[in-house]
């Protein structure tokens, strides 16, 4: 069999044309009556709409099987393409053969065309992907990794894959998963009485990363340009719509760059991901647009059009106490700001997205470059309407004596970092990144309100089945 995706079915394909198409039953109608005909909708995750085949009476199986047809049978049916009587889609299928491949029990089957919650739905990750919202969000996903790997390949940056299992803590980053292959019932113990780590698998306490940044850096500083694309992990107990405990993360990675640079290629990268979306999701988008976030549209196509707002954390204190609102978290000079704060930034001073740079050095991890003023860093937080934090990065503190300053002050143990320390040793080079969350840049594409919808199977605190 070979198989024509409905997609290019309904896009490219002439009345008249010859074709097989498999996939699942949506909906099906059955016509009674002395010309009795079935019409199935069909659905093959290649795009949203479905493709109607049409099934005449003379179909051999038609009483036995196609009449039987309904919501989650996976089916195969070929025949032409022709000019459709209904309204909604231009051709139809006239089948004159359609193979069941596998049935679907109409009493049990958990996703039928109708209205399910989220939350309903979550239960069902499995199943869900075969959902109009799920299955837009899953080709929006992927059209946003592509357009990633695309932009920075255009640019020469190279692809690098950072351990998922480490033993540095990016510090500041977030509570960490344990990796350990101790018996929790009888785990080894030192003379002291801790538990002797010596014994785990590695000879040493490791975890799941929290980021790749200390690792990219090392590369940065050899091949240049860099970035990594993948999963990161944090145990914070944030049930939040915007939080997850498995995320994808991409961090790239710049030599020779300044904070003014990285912010520089932040704002294009955005705009990249976004015009991306615009132009190769469209019926997706459409979708999104009618039923999720009517805005999402009109925002994307703003956030790629105009330039992006830049301005100091002290100013943006500054507007935020002359706002004259009263705020859940106080604001304070030094305080690090909540997602009420940004989105009044983002949605109602400016309007559009919004880059905070040289953040109070005591609420910034210890890499992050010293500011001659001696009270911040060169940080900088992408901040876009609704979501708040999308980006966080800053440039590196590159000096060694001041890096092992700082690393001291957190009660960091400078010869932990001997290799990350190496980099300001030998060639030491001014060098900036940042990192960006897939899953919150989905979420803003695609105008879904709860992280857990846009990414297969969340992992949550106190969840993860499947
Ligand atoms: P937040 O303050 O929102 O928790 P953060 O300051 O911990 O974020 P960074 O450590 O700077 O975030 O991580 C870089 C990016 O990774 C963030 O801008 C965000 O897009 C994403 N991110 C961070 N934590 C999570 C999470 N728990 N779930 C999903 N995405 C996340
Ligand atoms: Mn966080």
């Amino acid at each position: 069999m070979k198989r024509t995706l409905i997609k290019d079915a309904l896009a490219a394909m002439p009345v008249g044309t010859e074709l097989t198409v498999a996939g699942w039953v949506r909906t099906v109608r059955n016509h009674k009556g002395t010309h009795p005909l079935s019409f199935v909708n069909l659905n093959d995750g290649s795009c949203l709409a479905t493709l109607q085949v049409v099934a005449p009476a003379a179909l051999e199986n038609f009483v036995s099987e196609v009449q039987r047809l309904s919501a989650g049978c996976s089916v195969a049916a070929t025949g032409r393409l022709v000019a459709s009587q209904g309204k909604g889609q231009a051709v139809e299928l006239l089948a004159s053969r359609l193979r069941v491949v596998g049935w679907a029990d109409a009493e049990t089957y958990p996703v039928q065309q109708k209205h399910h919650t989220f939350e309903f739905l979550r239960a069902q990750a499995h199943l869900r992907p075969r959902t109009n919202t799920f299955g837009a969000v899953t080709r929006v996903r992927n059209a946003i990794s592509f357009a990633i790997h695309e932009f920075f390949q255009q640019r020469g940056f190279v692809y690098v894959n950072t351990p998922i299992i480490t033993a540095s803590d990016c510090e500041g980053a977030g509570q960490m998963f344990r990796v350990s292959t101790l018996d929790p019932a009888k785990l080894p113990r030192t003379p002291e009485g801790n538990v002797n780590f010596a014994e785990d698998f590695f000879g040493r306490q490791t975890y799941l990363t929290v980021s790749g940044q200390l690792e990219g850096e090392t590369y940065a500083c050899a091949l240049g340009n860099v970035y990594t694309f993948g999963p990161t992990f944090r145990a914070e107990n944030s049930n939040t719509p915007r939080h997850l405990a498995e995320f994808w993360m991409i961090e790239p990675e710049m030599a020779f760059c300044d904070l003014a640079g990285d912010a520089d290629l932040a704002e294009e990268f955005l705009k990249h991901i976004f015009t991306a979306v615009l132009t190769r999701c469209r019926e997706d988008m459409a979708f999104f647009a009618e039923h999720i976030d009517k805005t999402v549209i009109d925002t994307l196509t703003h956030i790629a059009a105009s330039p992006f707002e830049r301005l100091s954390y002290t100013q943006a204190i500054d507007i935020l106490t002359r706002s004259g609102k009263s705020w859940e978290y106080p604001i304070a000079w030094g305080g690090d700001l909540q997602t009420e704060h940004e989105r009044y930034l983002t949605e109602e001073v400016f309007n559009k997205p919004v880059i905070l740079t040289d953040y109070p050095a005591q609420i910034k991890p210890f890499y992050m470059r010293s500011n001659d003023d001696g009270k911040t860093v060169a940080a900088m937080d992408v901040l876009v309407p609704k979501i708040g934090e999308i980006i966080g990065g800053s440039q590196r503190e590159e000096r060694l004596d001041v890096l092992v300053e700082k690393m001291k002050n957190s009660h960091l143990r400078p010869e932990d970092y001997w290799w990350y320390l190496d980099l300001r040793r030998y060639g030491t080079v001014e060098h900036a990144g940042f990192g960006l969350g897939l899953e919150r840049t989905v979420q803003f594409a695609t105008g879904m309100a709860n992280i857990r919808d846009v990414i297969p199977y969340p992992r949550t605190p106190g969840s993860a089945e499947f």
